[in-house]
């Protein structure tokens, strides 16, 4: 069967990627300078997140189980973990907006809710049906373009953009989990050689430890730019589950954007693993490639 996202929205690895996003896109629009934004994978905007798959799903373990932890705890919101209120609040309000408790908001959706009307986004989505709902979930910005459309390949006629800055979200199904990495890395080498200054933000699944020393192996040896490497597990990497952690790499992350993180990637992790089964990782990797 296809992959389908809506299986997987709310989880807690989207939960992990779309704070992420929403503190790097705060970071680049506090330059009034205008950017473009690209989603390549960009899936079909907003979910639904049925109800069994609220108590019982993924979405149980992710997004429900941090709107729990938010009720009870103000800190998980505030000060140094804004960027988890700032989703929370998104998430709300899309909630609101629709009438309907189940909605969960895609990366698309986020991010053009943090667009000023000068910046510019393009999203590219594969599959008909999922891009028929993309343009949906999207026409109230006009700023975002959307194709149904190989977003790897699209890329590269999109970048150097005429703004002189980018932020790329690359976050592809890995159904074929080494070609899509093959593919990413490969799409991620000539994106740097075209304009080596962009924001790439990567997002990868990781089931064992080879894995994760894989993506930060390869991307140190490709990429010369600095590299941050987040990653948030809830089972230990040797476990027996589908999805023991989510690995996230950023390119060039924003001025600051590493030193806010540690604290809500820590309070993120405690609040969606309280027993403490998986673990959180932050670091900046030894970037020595030549791109
Ligand atoms: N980025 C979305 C979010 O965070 O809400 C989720 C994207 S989902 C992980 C991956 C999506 O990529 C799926 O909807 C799939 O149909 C689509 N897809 C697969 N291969 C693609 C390709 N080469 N180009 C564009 N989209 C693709």
């Amino acid at each position: 069967m296809k992959y389908q996202h809506s299986h997987h929205a709310g989880n807690f690895a989207d939960v992990h990627k779309h704070v992420s996003l929403l503190a790097v896109l705060d970071a680049v629009t506090r330059k009034e300078t205008p950017f473009l934004f690209v989603d390549t994978h960009a899936g079909r905007g907003i979910y639904q997140s049925h109800e069994a798959a609220q108590r019982d799903g993924e979405a149980a373990r992710g997004l429900q189980r941090l709107i729990a932890a938010a009720a009870q705890d103000a800190q998980l919101t505030t000060g140094a973990a804004a960027p988890i209120g700032t989703y929370l609040q998104r998430v709300a309000a899309l909630r609101a907006e629709r009438r309907d408790a189940s909605a969960c908001p895609g990366s698309p959706w986020l991010a053009a809710t943090c667009l000023r009307p000068t910046d510019r986004a393009a999203a590219f989505e594969l599959e008909a049906a999922e891009h028929s709902a993309l343009r949906r979930a999207l026409e109230y910005f006009p700023q975002f373009s959307t194709d149904q459309d190989d977003g790897l390949k699209r890329l590269r006629g999109l970048l150097p953009p005429r703004e002189r800055r980018a932020v790329v979200l690359i976050d592809p199904p890995y159904e074929s989990p080494k070609d899509e990495q093959r593919r990413v890395l490969e799409t991620l080498v000539n994106a740097l050689q075209r304009f080596a200054t962009g924001v790439y933000m990567l997002w990868f699944p990781l089931k064992t430890l080879r894995d994760a020393e894989h993506w930060q192996h390869s991307l140190s040896t490709l990429v010369s730019r600095p590299v941050l490497y987040a990653q948030l597990g809830l089972y230990p990497l040797d476990a027996r589950s589908g999805l023991n952690a989510s690995g996230i790499a950023i390119i060039n992350p924003p001025f600051r954007l590493f030193e806010g993180m540690a604290p809500w990637l820590a309070r993120l992790h405690f609040a969606l693993d309280p027993d403490g089964h998986g673990a959180s990782q932050l670091c900046m990797l030894a970037a020595r490639g030549k791109n």
